[in-house]
């Protein structure tokens, strides 16, 4: 078993933790105090090739594996989960769709455009089908060479800015998942209507909207994969989403870490630096050691993912895990910064309100629970 990155993945992480300490860390708080990431740093993010990393080298994209992924993910996310949801969004639930299940014409229109000028946004919760997706209500009725969709979705994360969204709706209502299907509607589309930013607990800076869809018409041609695959499309870009939310949530719980250990060599009370106590360094202890834990579980995810063996339930246990070790150690990061954690003036503040939606978005904890008992029951353990 060998644990060593190669020397390209370490080259990898090294270019990106100096875009991301250089180019995202010195605005990151103004990202999310104007919730907006302001075009000149998605300029240089396109210019860098993050939002082509999951589009295939023939499209024009990084074509990164998993393992790659992961890494980058930590990264941008250690700098600003904001920044990394919003390029996350775009590679693993659009991109990554339009790749696995796209036509020979979709992917030569889409994936080219997505890595280099392009947004994607990914579409399935609605008001009232969240960890229930396959309740969508969302009507696609065919008629000629269009479909005309009218329904609703809520929590697209990029909608504001996004110019393809891979969106879920009903084509047959006879069967709850097999009358789903995918399709691939562009902004100005019409009857497409997106809706204002929602006021949001953590990652500000990634617009998230609603859409209403008032008899829109999207071409046939447009439909992405056959009618009635809809689910599976969804359920595998999942998988492998959930993979990038490990490698978010990882992101922060290290810079959780680092600002921990920071002020706890810098901050004095009773003549002693406060990491001289061993209530301080317990807390530090902990952090580290489940982190290291997170981080090998996203590790094996991705690599499970790359070697090309069944790795969805692998993918929950590394988001389960790796989003409740952000939840701790951002949690831990405030304790140790005293009053100060709770400012705006110290960035824990900011990682314990990000850390947050880790246990909620791709799949809540409790989903990410089911998906791992139910495979088990139905499959074994597998080793
Ligand atoms: C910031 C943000 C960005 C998002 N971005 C996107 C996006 O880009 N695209 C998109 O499609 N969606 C997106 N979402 C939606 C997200 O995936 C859903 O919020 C999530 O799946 C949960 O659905 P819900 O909010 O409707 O909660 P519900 O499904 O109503 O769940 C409420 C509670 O009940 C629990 N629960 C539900 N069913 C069960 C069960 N069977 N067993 C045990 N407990 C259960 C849940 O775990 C949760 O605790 C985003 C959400 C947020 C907050």
């Amino acid at each position: 078993m060998n644990f060593q990155l190669t020397e390209q993945q370490e080259m990898l992480r090294a270019v990106t933790r100096s875009f991301a300490e250089g180019e995202i860390a010195p605005i990151a708080h103004q990202i999310d105090a104007t919730e907006e990431i302001p075009e000149s740093l998605r300029k240089k993010l396109r210019d860098n090739n993050y939002f082509g990393l999951s589009v295939p080298e023939e499209y024009g994209g990084v074509g990164i594996d998993a393992v790659g992924y992961v890494l980058v993910m930590e990264e941008l996310s250690r700098a600003s989960a904001a920044v990394a949801i919003t390029v996350s969004v775009h590679n693993s639930v659009a991109a990554g769709p339009i790749s696995k299940f796209g036509s020979p014409e979709q992917k030569e229109r889409w994936l080219r455009a997505l890595a280099k000028e392009k947004l994607g946004a990914f579409a399935l919760t609605e008001p009232g089908s969240g960890s229930d997706s396959a309740a969508l209500v969302t009507r696609a009725e065919r008629r000629g060479d269009e479909y005309v969709l009218n329904g609703a979705k809520t929590f697209v994360t990029n909608g504001k800015y996004a110019d393809v969204i891979v969106l879920l709706a009903r084509t047959s209502q006879e069967s709850k998942h097999r009358g789903i299907s995918a399709f691939l509607v562009e902004k100005d589309s019409p009857g497409l209507n997106i809706g204002k930013n929602i006021d949001k607990m953590g990652i500000r800076g990634s617009d998230t909207v609603e859409l209403a869809l008032v008899d829109c018409r999207v071409p046939v041609a447009n439909r992405l994969h056959d009618e009635g695959r809809g689910f599976r499309v969804a359920m595998q870009t999942l998988d492998a989403g959930r993979i990038g939310v490990a490698a978010q949530a990882l992101g922060i719980a290290q810079a959780s870490l680092e600002a921990a250990s920071r002020y706890a060599r810098e901050r004095y009370q009773f003549g002693h630096p406060i990491g001289d106590f061993q209530a301080i360094q317990w807390m530090i202890a902990e952090m580290r050691m489940e982190i290291e834990a997170a981080r090998l579980l996203t590790l094996q995810a991705a690599w499970m993912k790359d070697q090309d063996v069944p790795y969805g339930p692998f993918a929950s246990m590394a988001k389960l895990k790796a989003s409740a070790v952000a939840r701790m150690a951002a949690d831990r990061a405030v304790q140790i910064h005293g009053g100060y954690g709770y400012t705006k003036e110290y960035a824990v503040e900011r990682y314990y309100r990000d850390a947050r939606v880790m246990e909620i978005y791709e799949g809540t904890s409790e989903i990410q629970r089911l998906v791992i008992a139910r495979s088990l029951l139905k499959e074994g353990v597998q080793v």
